[in-house]
């Protein structure tokens, strides 16, 4: 079922949901299990399953170097299809630009429709680890709004080569990312929220934002939104501190801020199982004030280890 068939039917109740990683490749797929089962009983319609990028890795072979490229966390749609096997739950899985061809896209949004999976959410994803900006890969996409476009013509029947009249078209519901605090690589708010509207035109269905941890920010945001003409659901996803090193690393990676009262919070701590309840409790006042206003979802990041996830949850749903 689609995210937004999922919207619907609440009537206005907020949903709970959640972002799994795919595990480093080798590792079992039951530690992921391990982590999903806490977190059923709050019955998320759909759960998030992240791609990751490709990266180099240097193999010494006779003391010479050799680059060869790899992916760490294989397996979106493996996992994609397995979760929604064994927890009969709604999955999305990320689908990136970077990294893939159209054509590899294609096959992939095939599969997707094989496996009777309805969602897509649709991501430029980010610059490959050595590399400074965004480069497209060779043959595939630039802006994560020609994805939503190849996505859009699929679901008409127009595959990349050629037009298939058929009743059996695919009909995904698309996601794609919004930023409360604008996009890193964007000049300013106002322009990034033009692009997003760009996404949302050419087809996309909702959109789940970046982390933030200022509910003024996301308020903010859905109000500009709003206002330039962005209809469709804007799913808040969130996420608790966990570790003291988060303080840096956050605002680093994702270019978030992080409120006076919560860093001081975090650097009274003593341990970082003081930071996780602080992180935690943070987490449920965003969450009672993002309920209370009525978002659709509550859309937590869960990134391994699913404790805290649960003790939010436990507080909210
Ligand atoms: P875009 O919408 O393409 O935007 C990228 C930048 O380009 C923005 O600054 C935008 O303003 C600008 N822009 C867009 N269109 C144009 C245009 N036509 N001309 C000029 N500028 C333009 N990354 C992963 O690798 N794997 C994941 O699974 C993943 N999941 C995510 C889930 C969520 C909810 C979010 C918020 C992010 C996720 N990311 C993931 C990170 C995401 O890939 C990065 O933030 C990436 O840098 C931007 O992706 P985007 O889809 O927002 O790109």
């Amino acid at each position: 079922m689609k995210v937004t068939d999922h919207i619907k039917q609440a009537k206005g109740e907020t949903l709970f949901s959640f972002e799994i990683i795919p595990p480093v490749k080798g590792r079992s797929i039951q530690e992921l299990y391990d982590n999903i089962d806490p977190l059923m009983e709050f019955n998320p319609p759909f759960i998030d399953v992240t791609t990751s990028r490709e990266e180099f890795v240097y193999i010494d072979r006779d003391g010479l170097l050799d680059k060869k490229l790899t992916r760490m966390r294989p397996g979106t749609l493996g996992i994609c299809a397995s979760i929604k096997h064994k927890y009969d739950v709604d999955t999305v899985p990320h689908v990136l630009c970077g990294g893939f061809t159209k054509e590899e896209t294609e096959y992939l949004l095939v599969d997707c429709h094989y496996l009777g999976i309805d969602n897509v959410m649709a991501l430029r994803g980010d610059a490959m680890k050595e590399e400074k900006y965004f480069a497209p890969t060779s043959g595939g996409h630039r802006y994560a709004s020609d994805l939503v476009n190849q996505i859009q013509a699929l679901n008409q029947g127009n595959y990349l080569h050629e037009v298939i009249e058929t009743d059996n078209c695919a009909d995904f519901c698309i996601g794609v990312a919004g930023y409360p605090e604008k996009h890193m690589e964007a000049p300013s708010l106002k322009s990034d929220l033009k692009r997003l509207k760009q996404k949302v035109e050419l087809g996309a269905d909702y959109v789940v934002t970046q982390m933030f941890f200022d509910n003024k920010k996301y308020f903010e945001f859905v109000k500009e939104a709003r206002k330039m003409g962005i209809d469709v659901p804007i799913i808040p996803g969130i996420k608790p501190i966990a570790v003291k090193r988060h303080l840096q690393l956050l605002p680093q990676v994702f270019r978030v801020d992080i409120p006076e009262d919560l860093i001081d919070a975090v650097e009274a701590c003593k341990n970082n199982k003081e930071v996780r309840q602080v992180g935690v409790e943070w987490c449920i006042q965003q969450s009672k004030e993002l309920k209370e206003a009525g978002v659709p979802v509550l859309h937590y990041y869960s990134m391994g280890k699913s404790d805290n996830i649960k003790a939010i949850a436990k507080a909210i749903f």
